[in-house]
């Protein structure tokens, strides 16, 4: 299975791009390893994974394709790394990302342009493009994402996969570089429903080592797929098919939510006013956030060092001119202003409480609902270098952001295509209820 996954990685790596770092080695040792051992059991036995690139792996490198980590070597491996490991999984390697996993097509990586398996000339979205990408090439048969404002979800979107963004705390987020703490989780991204599954419960569960990780039982979710849709009750917020939305796209969800009704859910229109602030509460937040994290690459602690540097706040300074890309720069800039005395208050207090009100907003509809509906993103694949369009932008941040904001799962399903690209569906659930989410899309897919 190692060598099938390997030749197929050869074979469409110079089209796809998807990995940074192939271990082709450590994976051929691994398999053998695997095959002579005398236990062959473990949930994910042999099989064949990749690994977002800003999640640590011990002695191979973990770039978070920013010229900051290019040669970052790891000392230990992230906690949902030792969980596949020790459920016999093998790893390929490390898959691309937007620099520090900020961005929404993959492009702002400091290493290669992954492209989208369905239609080269399209980007695989982000900013687990490379995650996404690898599956849908059949490189892997899973990757893990992580997903702070959509990034596990989008890019399954785009590729036409499953992809999962768990609740808050639900998988251990030992050994991911921080982007924005609170919002960061895991999450697998698979072919089948199925798949997505056996990954969650393998990597879930309470981790001592990270104090957010959740006590929370890891139920067997592959053991009750089987879920029966009747008197499922589906919240749908009008919010979330508003402006920006591509109407081909919202007629692919339409006919899904149908399908949802045909087999036996009932759907209601809801509002939750709060979302459509998504886009300001995420920038606000998620950049603050990012700014006191990537404080830590201060050209001494971990990575690059600018050799220019001729005192020590040259090296500070040089190292971080040098060794960030623009969207990094912007977002470490923004956030730093979000949080400076003067600002503080009315941009990042401000968001704090919008954020509240939303997530209380979300809880009601939950409260009498089990799940809720949309889109996973506001479009299909677009072309690289596209021009941003604001209002397909900010309706892509109303979908992404509030499972992230509220803390709750959120599942992306492929629902049809348009004009050849993948749709997607997205459920969100209530906290901790990730099983509903798989049993819906496992009875619609
Ligand atoms: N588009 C979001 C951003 O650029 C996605 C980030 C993420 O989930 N990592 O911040």
């Amino acid at each position: 299975l190692t060598e099938a996954a390997l030749a197929q990685t050869e074979s469409v790596e110079e089209e796809v791009q998807a990995f940074i770092t192939v271990t082709k080695e450590e994976a051929l040792t691994r398999a053998e390893e695997l095959d002579n051992a005398d236990s062959k059991e473990g949930a994910l036995f042999g099989i064949p994974a990749g690994i977002k690139d800003n999640i640590v792996t011990k002695d191979i490198t973990t770039t978070c394709a920013s010229k900051m980590l290019e040669n970052f070597v790891p000392v230990y491996d992230a906690t949902v790394v030792t969980k596949l490991n020790e459920a016999g999984a093998v790893s390929l390697g490390k898959l691309n990302l937007d620099e520090f996993a900020m961005g929404s097509t993959t492009e702002t990586s400091a290493m290669k342009q992954t492209r989208n398996p369905w239609n080269t000339a399209k980007v695989p979205g982000g900013s687990s493009g490379g995650s996404a990408a690898a599956v849908a090439a059949n490189e892997v048969a899973f990757a893990l994402g992580t997903d702070t404002g959509g990034s596990v979800r989008q890019p399954a979107a785009f590729c036409g996969i499953v992809g999962m963004k768990p609740t808050y705390g639900r998988v251990s987020r030992l050994g991911l570089v921080a982007f924005a703490s609170s919002f960061d989780q895991i999450g697998p991204m698979t072919k089948t429903v199925a798949d997505n599954a056996l990954v969650l419960q393998t990597i879930a569960g309470e981790d001592r080592y990270d104090t957010t990780s959740a006590t929370e039982e890891v139920p067997n979710y592959v053991a009750q797929l089987e879920g029966n849709l009747k008197g499922l009750k589906i919240a749908m917020p009008k919010e979330f098919f508003g402006e920006g939305l591509d109407p081909q796209v919202k007629e692919k969800v339409e006919e899904a939510i149908k399908q949802l009704e045909a087999l036996g859910a009932t759907v209601d229109e809801v509002s939750i006013p709060h979302v459509v602030y998504g886009a300001e509460m995420y920038a606000v937040i998620a950049y603050a956030e990012a700014s006191s994290n990537l404080a830590r690459y201060d050209g001494i602690h971990f990575g690059y060092r600018s050799p220019n540097a001729k005192n020590l706040d040259e090296v500070y300074t040089m190292s971080r001119a040098e060794a960030f890309g623009p969207e990094v720069k912007k977002r470490i800039l923004f956030g730093t202003y979000a949080l400076s005395a003067e600002h503080h208050d009315p941009l990042f207090v401000q968001a704090q409480k919008v954020r509240a009100r939303m997530t209380e907003d979300v809880q009601n509809v939950l409260n009498e609902y089990d799940i809720i509906v949309g889109p996973s993103a506001a479009s299909v694949a677009y072309d690289f270098k596209a021009q941003a369009d604001p209002a397909r932008s900010r309706m892509d941040d109303i979908l992404a952001t509030p499972a992230n904001l509220a803390g709750i799962p959120a599942l992306s399903v492929p629902c049809g295509f348009v004009d050849g690209l993948p749709v997607g569906l997205q459920l969100m659930g209530k906290h901790f209820d990730e099983l509903t989410l798989y049993q819906v899309a496992h009875a619609y897919e």
